[in-house]
């Protein structure tokens, strides 16, 4: 009889503490989506500020910004968190052409990618040899591509439905190809945009040249996806052309920068602490809404929105804005070596970085019990249509945090329109919808208050519903 009334207060006390669950979000998809403050700081960080490239006086900007808006919500600590960046700058604006005979020439959208080099002055005009992939190069060899721009025209994979996939596959052409085709004696590469969509867009992104010596680095540029179409379909009638680019872009010395740190110190386990971010830094093309504007200002309104729906964590809150995650993740390193030097606690973390879309869920990083465990709270998130929760990739600037025990996650919006706009010109405000990026901001918050109310231990029930 004993037994049986206990079960019965269990099952009371479950059922009680999942109407609150079910109720507190409500409380706080409610306060996101009728007096959210994501989109209202998005357009101040795309329209009032701008591009955010690191060491730029944008970013700069940016984290004066952000600093004094976490410190406009009366939070318990607001700090920055000094890191050394990188400053790429682009410089004049790329200019390129197909030549198909002398004087007759076609324009074509290039733009540099992020740490090439410039062209020689004047630009570089040379043959121009076209590859799927870098992996081709060794089988031209030496004699076909010395003295020759490369040309990767990799199209991304477009029967994939998860389109970072698609991305992932292709990235490392963009990344490493002129490091490759310059061991073949190439004069410099043009690669086919990262963008799954026919369009007028160059992207940029991040490139390396590894150990490769200075005097042997060769500039790169990305071309869009209708000019890669068009130069590829030039090349199949006339393998003679000669494309001209040039670039004047340029690494300058690392400059002083920050992360920005806002948190809510839990009330009861202040020294478990639980991370939400994104980047605040972006490309510079366009304002960098998406990629990463969406992200802090919905791991701002995170903590904004716990305050609003009057729940008091018990776990330590950081809301962490990483700087030059595009091109150096120096920002997300410092913040884990930091957190590390001070034996600083970290049992979860939840990145934001891929774009201000619908979400559906999420992705994890962690141990079976932990996954079957946040899988327990779907049909919490069912009214919101949120149902994807999975082992998957987190997050850039959090990966450095991980060890045995910490269980990281990303957001998970749609990612089908993603890379229309991913580091291109049109990367803007106009194109992120308020409804879609405050219901980003609801589910993480939803995501954040319930690890924060059940922990990241996996033990059993009973000893949950005592929390
Ligand atoms: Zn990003």
């Amino acid at each position: 009889m004993k037994r049986f009334i206990t079960i019965l207060l269990l099952f009371v006390a479950f059922q009680i503490s999942a109407q609150t669950d079910a109720e507190n979000l409500k409380k706080i998809y409610s306060n996101s989506l009728t007096n959210g403050m994501s989109y209202q700081w998005l357009d101040h960080l795309s329209n009032q500020i701008g591009g955010r490239l690191s060491g730029s006086l944008n970013a700069e900007k940016a984290v004066q910004y952000t600093k004094e808006e976490f410190e406009k919500l009366g939070l318990d600590k607001v700090w920055l968190q000094p890191v050394m960046v990188p400053r790429w700058v682009r410089g004049a604006p790329e200019f390129a052409y197909i030549e198909t005979s002398p004087g007759v020439t076609t324009n074509v959208n290039i733009c540099a990618l992020g740490g090439s080099v410039a062209t020689p002055n004047g630009g570089v005009k040379a043959k121009i040899i076209e590859v799927k992939t870098y992996k081709d190069l060794e089988a031209l060899g030496v004699e076909k591509i010395r003295g020759k721009i490369v040309f990767i025209n990799r199209p991304m994979q477009a029967d994939l439905i998860n389109t970072f996939e698609a991305y992932g596959g292709c990235s490392v052409e963009r990344y490493a190809g002129a490091a490759e085709a310059a061991k073949y004696g190439a004069v410099g590469t043009i690669v086919r945009s990262l963008n799954l969509r026919l369009d007028d867009y160059p992207h940029t992104g991040s490139m390396g040249y590894g150990d490769l010596p200075l005097s042997q680095r060769i500039p790169s540029a990305a071309i869009s996806t209708n000019d890669a179409e068009l130069l590829s379909g030039m090349l199949a009638l006339n393998k003679n052309l000669n494309f001209f680019f040039s670039q004047n872009c340029k690494q300058l010395p690392d400059v002083q920068s920050y992360n920005v740190i806002g948190e809510i110190t839990g009330s009861e386990f202040p020294n478990e602490i639980i991370v939400v971010g994104g980047h605040l830094d972006s490309w510079d093309l366009g304002d960098g809404s998406h990629d990463d504007g969406a992200g802090v200002v919905q791991s701002m309104d995170v903590l904004r929105l716990l305050k609003e729906s009057g729940i008091r964590p018990k776990r330590t809150i950081r809301a962490v804005l990483f700087m030059n995650e595009e091109n150096g993740l120096r920002g997300g390193r410092k913040y884990a070596e930091v957190a590390k030097q001070k034996n600083e606690n970290h049992v979860f973390a939840l990145e934001s970085d891929s774009g201000g879309f619908t979400p559906r869920g999420f992705s994890f990083q962690c141990n079976e019990a932990m996954l079957a465990k946040i899988q327990g709270w779907r049909s919490l998130f069912k009214p919101y249509l949120i149902h994807y929760f999975e082992e998957g990739y987190s997050g850039a600037d959090i990966s450095p945090l991980k060890d045995d025990t910490i269980v990281l996650a990303g957001l998970r919006p749609d990612s089908q329109r993603y890379f229309d706009h991913h580091h291109a010109s049109n990367d803007t405000f106009e194109h992120v919808n308020k409804r879609e990026l405050e219901l980003g901001a609801a589910s993480m918050t939803a995501l954040i208050y319930l690890i924060d109310k059940y922990g990241t231990q996996t033990i059993s029930n009973t000893e949950e519903l005592r929390d």
